[in-house]
């Protein structure tokens, strides 16, 4: 059985992942152009596929039979050719995204939702939302109520993103400042890489109910491959995939004083999860083209902090990496989105008088204990578990693994 993902530039999907642990057909790219599109779909050997950006629409006039949730959303996500060669379309974004809604805890019935854009999921997302009880409002950059005019909405409980502003690799921008919002009670972000869109990161900093969009694509992704096997998988399964894809693709990344062993234990760490390793301080040094005692000798501290920060900005959207950090970047605020983003950050702590200050430009001109009292709350300001490394460089990297997998 042959089935696969139609859309325009995919190389980024997780569609393919995700089918591998729903079912045992095969699952391959279909790139298309929109001038193959009608060729393709009349001719392509394929039994079921899915459909994403841009054709979620332009299928339709192609297809002999719509599913009621396809012709009710105007949007197909998913394609079955029936025994007698003719296509019907569904749409499984509504379970998915429904399933989305019910994972955050968010009530939403009664409540004022706020949906960016107008595109194809902003679409399902408010029919869905008006099912269970919301009051959802469309705001669109050409719309009656958009950007220029959200003061309208202040009494607004959600908002949902379905725009594809802070996705990756475009990190950092958010479509709206949650702050503008002072009943918000959660934010619903599409998007699922990043982890954390900008969005989701300002919507944390004020404790509210956050969900990004991972939840949903497996969902839906279920409700796909039931409509291509024609056999009913349990809900539990969405679960345990969302899970397996997290752990693969987060980052995990080691803050810590100066010499603390993040670069030891980093690279016994990945080889464990079976990831890359990433050490910031050797990719500054790369990017500078010098070490890193004269890069503090030519630019100073702040020329280093820089370049440390343009170079934690490259890693930290990347997936499925162990980046050791160096020690002093945690006293730069921005760094930590840029590190969170996609990434649970873990502080390793070692006494301070068998902390290494080899190659280390400010552990050899200060003293640990005075650099340890002005860095303490930056470093767990940054981080979401201390973990002890006064034992081996192993047994640090296995409490990460297990704490890791608790947390998943
Ligand atoms: P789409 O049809 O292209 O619609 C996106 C909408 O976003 C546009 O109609 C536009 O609305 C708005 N928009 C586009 N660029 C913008 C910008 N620079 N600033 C502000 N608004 C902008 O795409 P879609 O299929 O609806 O997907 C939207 C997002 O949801 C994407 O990020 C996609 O990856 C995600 N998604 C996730 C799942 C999942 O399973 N997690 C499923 C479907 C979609 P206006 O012109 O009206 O402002």
């Amino acid at each position: 059985m042959k089935c696969g993902l139609l859309g325009r530039k995919l190389s980024h999907s997780y569609s393919p992942k995700i089918h591998s642990m729903l079912g045992s057909y095969d699952y391959v790219l279909f790139e298309k152009e929109p001038e193959e599109l009608e060729y393709f779909l009349k001719n392509g050997d394929f039994s079921g596929i899915n459909v994403t950006i841009p054709y979620k629409k332009k299928v339709i006039e192609y297809l002999d039979d719509l599913s009621p949730a396809a012709k009710e959303m105007g949007a197909v996500n998913t394609i079955v050719r029936r025994s007698d060669g003719s296509l019907i379309g569904h749409n499984t974004d509504c379970f998915g995204f429904s399933s989305m809604v019910k994972k955050s805890g968010l009530q939403v019935a009664g409540k004022k939702v706020l949906v960016l854009g107008s595109g194809g999921a902003s679409a399902t997302a408010s029919a869905v939302l008006q099912k269970m009880g919301a009051h959802a409002v469309i705001i669109s950059r050409s719309g009656e109520s958009n950007y220029d005019n959200l003061h309208i909405h202040a009494d607004a409980s959600v908002i949902v993103n379905a725009t594809p502003v802070g996705m990756y690799p475009d990190t950092g921008i958010s479509p709206v400042n949650p702050d503008l919002f002072p009943k918000l009670e959660g934010v619903l972000d599409l998007i699922y890489n990043p982890a954390r869109t900008q969005l989701l990161l300002d919507a944390e900093k004020r404790n509210l109910k956050t969900e990004n969009g991972l939840w949903m694509l497996v969902a839906q992704a279920k409700e796909s491959a039931e409509w291509f096997t024609g056999q009913k998988i349990p809900d539990t399964r969405i679960a345990e995939i969302y899970s397996a894809l997290k752990s693969q693709t987060e980052n995990v990344v080691l803050i810590g004083m100066p010499g603390c062993g993040k670069s030891t234990v980093g690279p016994i760490l990945a080889k464990k999860m079976q990831r890359r390793f990433a050490d910031a301080d050797t990719a500054v040094a790369e990017k500078a083209g010098i070490s890193i005692p004269e890069i503090f000798e030519k630019f100073g501290e702040p020329g280093f902090r820089e370049l440390e920060t343009a170079v934690l900005a490259e890693l930290g959207k990347q997936s499925g990496l162990v980046i050791a950090t160096g020690g002093g970047c945690v006293t730069m605020e921005q760094n930590y989105p840029l590190l969170h983003q996609n990434g649970c950050i873990f502080w390793l702590q070692r006494e301070l008088s068998t902390l290494s200050s080899e190659g280390r430009p400010l552990s050899k001109s200060g003293n640990p204990e005075q650099m340890y009292r002005i860095r303490k709350s930056m470093y767990q300001s940054f981080a979401d578990h201390t973990v002890d490394n006064n034992g081996t460089a192993e047994e640090c990297a296995q409490k990460i693994c297990s704490i890791w997998e608790a947390n998943l």
